[in-house]
């Protein structure tokens, strides 16, 4: 192992040495631009503070931004230190983490122990659903807004916040100010709005609590409380190792803050020039935050790009250097110029797809198998462009594959079985009760289920007492007031008794795995599928069956770790919070193209990669220009080898407005006039100099 180590060490730059070897009680911020290797060198600087000056491996916490970087992570530390020491480090994202903590101690915060995990999809439909009454004053005083705004508003109200009381005084100041005397004008309106946002807000807290969930910021302000609470909590940790800085906000900053106070020490990498989460109120400030609070903090830059080419880096430089304001450095290539990178406009969105499809089909023969699908990856910034991307691939019979965001666990047939097991572990779950108790349909519609939830709510008992018939006289009382025809009512009972059963499962023990093969058997889910899906039942069937293994897998994870709380609720938790957890679907899917939005693909890198439909409506998109900026940046600099932007004048898959022209994105403008890309002809891709490329992979040619 150590051999590993040393030989590992032995091919970083001295840069990436001295942030390796800095002392392990001197707080550091790695600061460096894309590909430069912090990612490489936290790696490495754990592995040393371990091996060298013998920290205990399940006394470092590793926060990586996503479950693909935390894997990744975890798989170079066992080949450098073994199995055994790598998987007691605790290595995961920031909400896994608190998530693990929260199971363990929910009695601390006072969280009842059966918690459940509140995701966005589902958070945004609950601020929908409590946006609804207030429309009409909105109206009225011609205010626009929707609940994504709102939605907005209100994360980043938590996420600006550090503690739950500090939430909750906001709230109350809102208000206040809005119950002052009247005023006019746009005075008074946006008094209006702020009042309606902070009592959708305060709405939607007391109504999260009550279903007994978190949403993804309170999972932070939870844990946060909790090490506020007793700073023993967070003793074990003596090295706080944090990835991708630059995207922590507040909430975040103060739990780490908190994690390290006492003597204990922290590492950070990250690089203001790719904060792209100001829209989800990260603050790149955190790092001056940070040399405040720790005062002893050193700085280490990075400047050597290992991952792309010149012509790569040139043309993502020409894209950022236009922000004035920008702090950071530039990166020097490692590698060779390369193949000049490639901007090309097309006559429809359709044209431009088709275009990226026979690419990638030309290249992969042309390179003789040296370039796979695996190796291309196209990054787009919508649902709708990943849908539009999707299908076209599909139909030339591409295999492809969707990276986190939009992933597996957001599948309709993965979700319905999910709800079920929610309900089980949380009987106060009301949209997990909704969801289930419509799929398969059973003749109950949502104006009975929204007067089922309504009896629970008046009678103060949860969704599935109701539906059982299992409570108080008066609820069964109001119940009997609901009508339901006869179909419906057997329905309601058949529903209830699966639940049941399921319910004495988890009491006796029984694995996540056989209460899914239970639910399969007891829904007739195949047929089910078939009946509902005639296009792709097969592939959701496929997707059943990954659930099915990733809870298998999960099975024999959780015999290796000390877990408290039920293995149903770590299974759910695991579930909400691992978008881009690996399932059996990537095994199938092996080599395939990566469909990833663009801030998803932050931290990683193909060989080749493919950017749709910059346009100007696109890119900038719906944040602030410096951010939409950074993320095109992001996405550029993330190829290694080849990188395709291209864009069509008619509108774009998207766009609801037939009428503007449209145009490159703005971002490109400098680049255009600079010979970092080719605008006009495509490079000769028969004539691809493949020892070239071979050279820029470091693969052997064919
Ligand atoms: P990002 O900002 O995109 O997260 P990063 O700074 O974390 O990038 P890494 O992902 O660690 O960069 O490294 C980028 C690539 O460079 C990886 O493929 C890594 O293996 C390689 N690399 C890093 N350092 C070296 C080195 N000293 N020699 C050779 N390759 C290196
Ligand atoms: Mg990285």
């Amino acid at each position: 192992r150590k051999s590993n180590l040393s030989t590992f060490l032995r091919d970083l730059n001295d840069s990436q040495i001295r942030a390796v070897l800095h002392p392990p009680d001197i707080p550091l911020q790695i600061l460096a631009g894309p590909g430069t290797g912090k990612t490489t060198v936290l790696t490495a600087r754990i592995a040393f503070l371990i091996s060298h000056h013998k920290i205990l491996p399940h006394r470092i916490c590793a926060l990586a931004f996503s479950n693909k970087a935390a894997d990744d992570m975890r798989i170079r530390l066992t080949e450098l230190l073994g199995e055994r020491s790598a998987r007691l480090i605790k290595i995961g994202t920031i909400h896994s983490f608190c998530a693990a903590y929260l199971r363990k101690y929910a009695a601390y915060v006072r969280l009842n122990a059966s918690w459940a995990i509140c995701d966005e999809e589902e958070s945004r439909r609950r601020i929908k659903a409590l946006l609804q009454p207030h429309k009409e004053l909105l109206k009225s005083h011609n205010i626009k807004t929707n609940s994504i705004d709102i939605s907005q508003a209100v994360s980043s109200l938590k996420e600006r916040c550090t503690s739950l009381e500090e939430v909750a005084r906001c709230l109350d100041n809102a208000i206040r100010l809005a119950n002052l005397d009247e005023n006019t004008g746009t005075e008074s309106r946006r008094r209006i709005l702020g009042s309606v946002k902070a009592e959708v807000h305060r709405e939607y807290d007391t109504k999260l609590q009550s279903a007994n969930l978190l949403d993804f910021s309170d999972l932070i302000l939870y844990a946060a409380k909790l090490f506020a609470s007793n700073q023993s909590f967070g003793l074990w940790c003596q090295h706080l190792v944090v990835d991708e800085f630059q995207d922590t906000d507040n909430a975040q900053y103060e739990l780490m803050r908190q994690l390290v106070t006492m003597n204990r020490c922290i590492t950070v990498a990250g690089d203001p020039d790719q904060a792209i989460y100001g829209w989800r109120s990260a603050n790149v400030k955190n790092f001056r935050k940070m040399e405040k609070d720790f005062p002893l903090t050193q700085r280490v830059h990075l400047d050597k790009n290992y991952r792309s080419t010149g012509s790569i880096l040139a043309t993502s430089r020409a894209i950022i250097s236009q922000d004035k304001t920008r702090i950071s450095t530039d990166v020097i290539a490692v590698k060779p110029w390369g193949f000049t990178p490639v901007l090309l406009s097309f006559a429809h969105p359709k044209d431009e797809l088709q275009f990226l499809v026979s690419e990638i089909q030309r290249l992969r023969e042309a390179s003789n198998g040296m370039l796979r699908f695996r190796d291309f990856a196209v990054l787009v910034r919508t649902k709708m462009q990943r849908d539009f991307v999707e299908h076209m691939l599909q139909k030339e019979l591409i295999p492809n594959r969707v990276n986190k965001g939009f992933g597996f666990f957001g599948r309709q047939e993965v979700k319905i079985l999910l709800a079920y097991l929610e309900l089980v572990e949380n009987e106060s779950d009301e949209d997990a009760f909704s969801t289930a108790v419509q799929h398969p349909a059973r003749g109950i519609g949502s104006a009975t289920i929204s007067k089922i939830c309504s009896v629970a709510q008046r009678c103060r008992r949860s969704v599935l007492q109701i539906a059982e018939h299992n409570s108080s006289a008066q609820a069964a009382e109001e119940l009997e007031t609901i009508t339901m025809h006869q179909p419906a009512r057997r329905g309601l009972a058949e529903f209830t008794s699966i639940i049941q059963n399921l319910r004495k499962m988890k009491r006796e023990g029984c694995s996540v795995f056989r209460m899914l093969s239970y639910l399969k058997v007891e829904l007739h889910f195949e047929e089910y599928l078939q009946r509902n899906y005639e296009d792709d039942w097969q592939r959701r069937v496929r997707h059943v069956e990954g659930l099915m293994v990733y809870a298998q897998d999960l099975e024999a994870k959780i015999a290796n770790e000390q877990l408290t709380g039920s293995p149903l609720q770590y299974f759910l938790h695991t579930c909400k919070l691992g978008n881009d957890a690996k399932t059996s679907e990537d095994q199938d899917d092996f080599d395939s193209v990566i469909i990833s939005t663009c801030h998803a693909a932050k931290g990683l890198e193909w060989p080749v990669v493919m950017i749709p439909f910059v346009t100007q409506s696109s890119y900038p998109g719906i944040f602030n220009k410096k951010e939409e900026r950074r993320v095109l940046y992001v996405a550029c600099t993330r190829a290694k080898a080849l990188l395709y932007l291209t864009f069509s004048s008619t509108p774009s898959a998207d766009s609801e407005d037939g009428d503007t022209v449209y145009k490159c994105s703005e971002f490109l403008s400098d680049v255009i006039s600079n010979e970092s890309l080719h605008t006009t002809q495509v490079p000769s891709i028969t004539g691809i100099d493949l020892s070239a490329l071979a050279n820029i992979l470091e693969r052997t040619p064919p």
